[in-house]
């Protein structure tokens, strides 16, 4: 299976242009959250119409799985919790988002909503016991945030991960956790793209601004996830322990058609 992870699009038109573009070379897209943004001068209804749209032209052309981030929020609950609406329930068919599991080539995907209080929070709590019933070869979480006290939520001087979701790894230690959220990870000193807590493998692209957004590749038949951002390419194989400082991509692995590199150094 081949898999193209973003997050972070933060209504980019030219992001999303872009993930369109490629999305046909790969048998899985994964958008993990904050597809909107609070801060853009466009109407957050009005944003949530748009990526709508592309999440309809992305099914046209292959799976996709996304979640919600904190910047996706657009009502309450009884509780007075912030969810994303817009991204539950009445997505176009074949997108997978919060709440749900599905199975695709024996790899378990279940996508975990934001949670802004601990309703929305014991609910994923939940959604995980149940999935774990269903616990394929593969088991990969959707999960905005990356974890606590891991490189991937490292902001520079403090962590911005989740407590929860690491008890959560510990405890079920699912194959990959695939995050964004905290933008800077990849790119400040001690943070990272990717960590392994135990057996799991977690990622976070980190953001960048104009296309390509920084993204993550990650073919589990080569067993191999590589990282494409403006600061540099890196990869990790998936077979091996995680090695710091985690090693630069210098040659584009066989596997990988021309097609869906067209951002390397050097490439038009
Ligand atoms: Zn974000
Ligand atoms: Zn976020």
């Amino acid at each position: 299976m081949r898999l193209l992870l973003v997050a972070d699009l933060h209504y980019s038109l030219p992001q999303f242009d872009w993930v369109l573009d490629i999305a046909a070379d790969f048998d899985v897209v994964v958008m993990a959250g904050d597809h909107l943004d609070l801060a853009s001068m466009v109407d957050g209804r009005a944003q949530s119409v748009v990526v709508r749209k592309y999440f309809d032209r992305l099914r046209a052309k292959t799976r996709v799985l996304t979640c919600s981030g904190n910047h996706d929020l657009d009502a309450k609950n009884d509780a007075g919790e912030k969810f994303a609406k817009w991204l539950s329930g009445s997505l176009p068919e074949g997108v997978l988002s919060d709440g749900q599991s599905i199975v695709i080539d024996g790899t378990l995907f279940t996508a975990c909503p934001w949670w802004d209080g601990p309703i929305v929070r014991a609910e994923i709590g939940t959604q995980l016991a149940e999935a774990s019933n269903q616990r394929a070869d593969r088991w990969i979480w959707l999960h905005h945030a990356p974890p606590a006290k891991s490189p991937t939520s490292w902001g520079g001087d403090r962590y911005f991960g989740d407590v929860e979701l690491r008890e959560w790894i510990e405890q079920y230690r699912p194959d990959m956790v695939l995050s964004g959220h905290v933008h800077q990870s990849p790119f400040v000193k001690d943070g990272s793209w990717v960590d392994r807590i135990g057996p799991t493998w977690v990622f976070n692209t980190g953001q960048q601004f104009g296309a390509p957004p920084a993204h993550i590749i990650i073919d589990t038949d080569a067993g191999e996830a590589l990282w494409f951002s403006s600061a540099g390419n890196q990869y990790v194989r998936l077979d091996q322990p995680l090695e710091r400082p985690v090693p630069k991509l210098t040659a584009i692995p066989p596997w990988l058609k021309a097609a869906d590199q067209p951002h390397l150094p050097g490439q038009a």
